[in-house]
């Protein structure tokens, strides 16, 4: 296979896609996990994570950035799989402490995880960037993947439900998800820019996975920063969507629910909807195999619930050679286009009946 980055790639790639650079875009639990499994199939430095930071807060007079910090203790194995935020193995005297003193505790703090936000706090006053932060923390840690924030302006999620209009963690957390959703703000987010960082890494990668996240709450807010669909409809690497429901639930977190309150099947399908034009491929969960002749674009089929072990890994490899595979006919498709960003909806193809990949064919490809 012949990539077209070959050349920026780093030199000990002994991997079967050598040195392809990928980019995922991820919220928390479901896109940390996806990222792990790749960074684990990849050369070290080949992953690039481009992740959610809608819902970043202040609490306890700190900026927390929950989703980078998921994909951080994750990628540093760090994490604590049985809650899937903060660190393993943490202690909460702090959190016990200042509740004693009347502080706040409705958002779980520990010892460890503090050591994090007192941080990345102190740089923040100091004005050092959020993406030289993100940067500085993974290395600290000992992660050879890239940690890139959406953006490094702020931008909150602001949910507006039946209760009222609530900060996302207002909603997520202290409210439990139970309010009814009807919309959804992502409030800064047209003042941000990409950032230069986050360009590169678009514009050089091979492949482009939208993790197996919240649709609205982790990929929309990354996708609601000014020129981000553009320069995602312009990149020469293929996108790839991995669902984030499988058998109409969400495997955590309220994505199906939400999907129901705001008049949506919640399906594997509305997703495909969702993100449109920006996708030229997309991985179906085992469960949902009878969908994918209804996906419209070539299809993966395979298991993705990364909780079981082993999954994430064979996920990962299957789709870096899915996705990987998908560039011939994407370049072929868009040395037709003029310009390169009117990506139309790609034509149906049948997709496979069994699991593994449908084989890209250059006439599945967009051509108008
Ligand atoms: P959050 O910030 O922690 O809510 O994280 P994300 O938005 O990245 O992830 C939440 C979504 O990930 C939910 O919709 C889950 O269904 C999905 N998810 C979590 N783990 C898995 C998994 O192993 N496989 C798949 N396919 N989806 C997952
Ligand atoms: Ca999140």
């Amino acid at each position: 296979m012949s990539l077209r980055n070959e050349q920026s790639a780093p030199q000990h790639a002994s991997f079967a896609h050598p040195a392809a650079p990928v980019v995922v875009l991820a919220g928390g639990v479901g896109g940390a996990r996806l990222a792990t499994a790749l960074q684990a199939t990849l050369p070290p430095g080949a992953l690039t994570v481009i992740v959610n930071t809608g819902d970043d807060f202040e609490h306890w007079g700190l900026t927390v950035c929950p989703d980078l910090d998921t994909v951080l203790y994750n990628l540093a194995d760090l994490h604590n799989p049985a809650t899937g935020w903060g660190r393993r193995d943490d202690s909460f005297a702090t959190l016990e402490s200042i509740g004693a003193i009347g502080g706040e505790e409705w958002f779980r703090v520990g010892d460890r995880d503090l050591a994090t936000h007192l941080r990345r706090s102190e740089w923040l006053r100091q004005s050092i960037t959020l993406t030289e932060i993100s940067d500085r923390l993974r290395r600290s840690l000992g992660v050879p993947s890239h940690l890139l924030p959406m953006c490094d302006e702020p931008v909150r999620t602001l949910v507006h439900t039946d209760e009222g209009d609530l900060p996302f963690q207002h909603y997520f957390v202290r409210r439990r998800c139970e309010p009814i959703v009807f919309d959804l703000s992502y409030v800064g987010a047209a003042d941000a820019q990409v950032s230069q960082a986050v360009r590169h890494a678009l514009h050089s990668a091979a492949l482009i996975v939208f993790g197996p996240s919240n649709p609205y709450l982790s990929i929309d807010p990354i996708l609601a920063i000014p020129q981000m669909r553009r320069l995602l409809a312009e990149a020469r690497a293929p996108i790839v969507a991995v669902s984030p429901i499988v058998g109409g639930r969400a495997l955590k977190g309220p994505a199906a629910k939400m999907m129901r309150e705001m008049g949506q099947m919640p399906s594997p399908l509305t997703v495909v909807d969702h993100y449109g034009d920006l996708l030229d491929g997309f991985v179906l969960d085992q469960e949902d195999e009878v969908l994918a002749p209804a996906v419209g674009m070539p299809t993966l089929v395979t298991n993705t619930i990364m909780s079981t072990p082993g999954v994430g890994e064979s996920l990962g490899r299957s789709l870096l050679a899915f996705g990987l595979g998908l560039g011939a006919s994407k370049r072929g498709a868009r040395s037709l286009l003029q310009p390169a960003a009117s990506n139309p909806k790609p034509t149906p193809a049948p997709a496979h009946p069994a699991q593994g990949a449908q084989p890209a064919k250059p006439d599945t490809k967009p051509l108008l």
